[in-house]
């Protein structure tokens, strides 16, 4: 299987201080690749050049054969989407209606159908179709960080990056939020997630990539990254 989304030398800088070197990462359809590292290491600083919310200094994102150089909403349209870190829902609005603003995207060369992508919005998370009615603004921390999956989901992506969705989750929400995303690769979609939690992250990843200070500096398949020293000294610790 080929990748759908090629990053290739991808630099980026906050004015004159570098804060991604070289970066190279691809992902397949219908599997997760993740990015594990420290804080400040320049995980969402690198998914944000790859979705445009900020420019490159260098190096190109191939999506799907081409390379993208558009705005943000071109690359939704292209099948793009991004989970940001901080959710970013509008907490005064119903989780419904945060799903419907996520429909409202002009998309290429694939049908938009906001009722069947609610519905299956709806499949993945019961919990959201019981709440439809809540203020997003009163929803717990899992419960807005399935929301804001669900927001991503509306247009269809066939590449979904997600920043972190583990951050402030207790654990066994975490484990259940990763399972949706786990099971989400069956619908085809290539993930690429984000994350400091590189244990629950690499239990559900195919492929792995290390970000420290800014470069990739181990990469492999997820299972031998979870065997590999390096990272169970510095990343899983004992247990
Ligand atoms: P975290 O998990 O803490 O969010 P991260 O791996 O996502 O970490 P980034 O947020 O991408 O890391 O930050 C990478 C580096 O760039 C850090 O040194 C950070 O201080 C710096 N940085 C991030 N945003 C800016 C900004 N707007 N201006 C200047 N420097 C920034």
């Amino acid at each position: 299987m080929s990748a759908i989304l090629e990053v290739k030398n991808l630099c980026v800088d906050y004015g004159k201080v570098r804060a991604v070197h070289d970066a190279a990462i691809h992902v397949e359809p219908g599997r997760i690749a993740t990015v594990i590292g420290p804080n400040g290491a320049g995980k969402s600083t690198l998914l944000n050049a790859i979705m445009g919310v900020l420019p490159a200094a260098s190096g190109e994102v191939w999506f799907d054969g081409h390379v993208e150089k558009g705005t943000i909403a071109s690359r939704v349209a292209d099948g793009m989407s991004l989970v940001p870190e901080k959710r970013e829902l509008f907490a005064t609005m119903t989780v419904e209606d945060n799903l419907l603003l996520g429909a409202y995207v002009k998309l290429k060369g694939r049908a938009s159908n906001a009722d069947a992508m609610r519905a299956e919005v709806f499949r993945l998370f019961p919990r959201l179709e019981e709440r439809r009615k809540q203020l997003a603004g009163t929803l717990s921390g899992g419960e807005r960080q399935m929301l804001a999956i669900g927001r991503a989901l509306m247009a269809r992506p066939r590449v979904l990056m997600l920043d972190e969705p583990s951050l402030g989750l207790a654990p066994l929400v975490v484990r259940e939020i990763f399972h949706i995303i786990s099971a989400l690769r069956e619908s085809g979609v290539a993930i690429l997630l984000v994350e400091q939690n590189a244990r629950a992250a690499l239990q559900v990843a195919d492929y792995g990539y290390v970000l420290e200070t800014g470069r990739i500096t181990l990469e492999g398949p997820a299972t031998d990254l979870t065997n590999d020293p390096r990272v169970v000294n510095t990343y899983l610790g004992l247990g």
